[in-house]
């Protein structure tokens, strides 16, 4: 698996520490997140050089839903309230329903997504939602008009067209995926009855959106428990990808948040030795697309493509070489995405193969490496380069660089 805490998770850079235009990469704490000083989400601390931390979500939200779904645009009912922030959303669009006491948290709450600042935004404001921007809340002209101002969690927003500001909780703002912005555009329109220059301004905010549309069309992200096949595999192949196995999920798990860390996955019962978590959903990919996929990642500014893939081995048997592909977790993905990295993991990639007709092929597969105690969390090791900062904290860690080397 390709570690991204080396890559900027916003514009993608690599193997530079810093660059001219984006400034330091600051690494995030406790995550193996990392960001460029210019492209860092709304909302941090800074600790040592170059380590930062990011504020805490506030894991509660009480106001008024953003009326379409976050993920498909559309409105058409049922629709479930997110917990933790404003966005509504299908059941089917975010199929990912381990989470505690029954709360409901979205796509963008569970993977812990970020806005940044000169992030466009609607949220609601007297009945409707309005847009606006996130802006710098380190500026003094308003620091003493809103008793919010400087709280973790909280962002200040410039309103479009009337120019009046508002310090509000990051989990109130709804930011739109640029590949639905016309969708939801229809969906919501009849909410702006009585307020045509706040249509108007919705219109334009959701027009500039889908301009920054990367420029070769991603798919979006789809949560099942199967991989699926590339249109050039089944080319080579010439066989479609219902052969591929469907190893069932691990039943007895539980998605958590923990402060500092995100969510990550907890036993709720005991785990045998070798108990299989799940699969490594993806898309099998070949090089070529990958090289493509790549290219495409150092060049877009697309805040939603991320790329993480393992390299497994595809073999027509008749033939005499055994071809690398990739399984990208970045358009399809199950619990397996969502375990968080370790230097004494307990749960280790295993892959396995299956075989049919002159085919055979790799898949992977996460299990345990040892009995898992209840309420202990599932962990997995990517494997790193040797410029990785890890910040485990673990005795046994195996990064090179500790975090006392800044002091
Ligand atoms: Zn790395
Ligand atoms: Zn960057
Ligand atoms: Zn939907
Ligand atoms: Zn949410
Ligand atoms: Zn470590």
């Amino acid at each position: 698996m390709m570690c991204p805490d080396h890559i900027c998770e916003i514009c993608f850079t690599e193997g530079f520490e810093s660059s001219a235009t984006l400034g330091n990469l600051l690494h995030e704490q406790s995550t193996i997140r990392a960001f460029h000083s210019s492209c860092m989400p709304a909302g941090y601390t800074e600790k040592n050089a170059g380590v930062v931390s990011l504020n805490p979500r506030i894991q509660e939200f009480l106001g008024t839903h953003f009326p379409a779904c976050g993920t498909c645009g559309t409105s058409t009912p049922p629709m479930i309230k997110c917990s933790g922030c404003v966005h509504s959303f299908h059941r089917a669009c975010f199929p990912m329903k381990l989470t505690e006491e029954s709360k409901s948290h979205c796509e963008s709450c569970v993977f812990d997504i970020r806005m940044r600042i000169g992030d466009e935004v609607l949220t609601e404001k007297d009945e409707i939602f309005c847009s606006g921007v996130i802006e710098d809340w380190n500026q003094n002209h308003f620091a003493k008009q809103d008793e919010n101002f400087g709280k973790e969690g909280f962002a200040s927003i410039l309103f479009d067209g009337v120019g009046s500001r508002q310090i509000l909780p990051i989990n109130s703002l709804f930011r739109p995926y640029s590949r639905v912005t016309n969708i939801i555009f229809h969906s919501i329109k009849s909410m702006y009855n009585g307020h045509p220059q706040e249509l108007e301004n919705l219109k334009s905010m959701l027009q500039k959106i889908e301009s920054q549309r990367p420029p070769v069309s991603r798919p979006i992200p789809k949560f099942q428990s199967i991989s699926i096949f590339h249109s050039t595999i089944k080319e080579l192949l010439c066989h479609d990808d219902d052969f591929l196995p469907n190893v069932k999920t691990c039943e007895d798990l539980l998605l958590k948040f923990e402060k500092n860390k995100g969510y990550g996955v907890f036993a709720t019962k005991i785990l045998e030795n070798g108990c299989v978590i799940g699969q490594y959903c993806g898309e099998y990919i070949s090089e070529k697309e990958k090289a493509r996929r790549d290219a495409l990642a150092k060049v877009c500014n697309d805040k939603e493509c991320k790329f993480y893939s393992f390299q497994v081995k595809l073999e027509l048997l008749n033939e005499l070489q055994a071809q690398k592909v990739y399984v990208d977790g970045s358009s399809v993905k199950n619990i397996t995405a969502i375990l968080n990295t370790s230097c004494e993991p307990n749960c280790t990639a295993i892959v396995e193969e299956i075989s049919i007709q002159n085919i055979r092929i790799e898949y992977i597969v996460i299990k345990t490496k040892r009995t898992i105690k209840v309420g202990e969390e599932l962990t997995i090791n990517y494997k790193w380069n040797s410029s990785f900062k890890c910040f485990c904290g673990s005795e046994k860690c195996k990064s090179p660089w500790k975090p006392s080397d800044w002091q």
